[in-house]
């Protein structure tokens, strides 16, 4: 079920809030493309409102599962806009090890990966937020919780609008989510990206489409492999964990599959070629 309510009745509608309305502007940040054109376009309008100090940048560390560096690049790209950056983590271990005790991997019906290692530390984030804020008794706070989900990527962000209603509104603080760059196209974001002059992140090169957990439920099988070429010592470790289970990766597909396809293509052909 949906955790968030819109604010808006036309879906396609750009909306762009007026940023000096709220007290925090959380980023939420995954070192990807699509956080990275987001924190860009955010910052620019900040900066015109003159409330780029009510920014924070919140990054969830996923532990071996990440591409390596996208923390240390999250935070790169945070403080090269001059804002400020703050990673929480689930407590109770990283993804992998969440998904042993489950036994079972997530899927797009049963996303507890995200709402445990992402939702539940962003929240605990915000409450930490308001609380600095020091508010008088009776003035809720104003929370702007701004995520880099896109109409294109799949059915459901297709469903989204702009503003939302975010269900981790309470008495003393309401909480909006903003999806501004939710009718961005890809290129638009990589030309954000290149104009931008800032890093990112080098898996992009080497044949990515999207980053953060180098094997996502959700990655298409193309990327799933060509994860597993780039990292076979996780793509193995993932293998490993799925017979222990006795559960498959995704419905359609093994990572058992996925890794000895990234085997085969690794191989030189015989015969050569150009
Ligand atoms: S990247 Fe994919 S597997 Fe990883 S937390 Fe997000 S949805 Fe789950």
């Amino acid at each position: 079920m949906s955790t968030q309510t819109a604010l808006f009745s036309h879906p396609d509608a750009d909306v762009t809030p007026d940023l000096t309305a709220y007290d925090v502007i959380l980023i939420n940040s995954s070192g990807g493309k699509d956080s990275q054109a987001m924190l860009d376009y955010v910052a620019e309008l900040a900066t015109a409102a003159d409330v780029t100090d009510r920014i924070t940048v919140l990054h969830n560390p996923l532990g071996r599962v990440e591409w390596p560096g996208t923390s240390e690049l999250a935070r790169e790209q945070a403080e090269h806009y001059g804002v400020r950056y703050e990673e929480r983590k689930r407590e109770k271990g990283d993804l992998l090890q969440q998904i042993e005790e489950r036994g079972m991997w997530p899927s797009a019906k049963a996303r507890y990966c995200t709402s445990d290692q992402k939702r539940g530390p962003g929240r605990r984030l915000i409450t930490e937020l308001v609380a600095e804020l020091n508010l008088p008794k009776g003035r809720q706070a104003r929370v702007l919780y701004a995520l880099g989900l896109r109409a294109q990527e799949s059915r459901g962000r297709a469903k989204l609008t702009p503003l939302m209603e975010n269900s981790a509104t309470s008495g003393v603080r309401e909480v909006t989510t903003w999806h501004p760059i939710l009718h961005w196209t890809a290129d638009q974001v990589w030309a954000r990206i290149h104009a931008s002059g800032v890093r990112y992140h080098e898996a992009y090169d080497q044949g990515m489409q999207r980053l953060s957990c180098s094997f996502c439920v959700l990655a298409t099988a193309e990327d799933l492999v060509c994860a597993a070429r780039l990292r076979p010592d996780l793509a193995a470790e993932y293998v490993a964990l799925e017979e222990r289970m006795g559960h498959q990766f995704k419905a359609d597909l093994s990572m058992a599959d996925v890794l000895a396809e990234a085997q085969r293509r690794a191989r030189p052909t015989v015969g050569g070629g150009r």
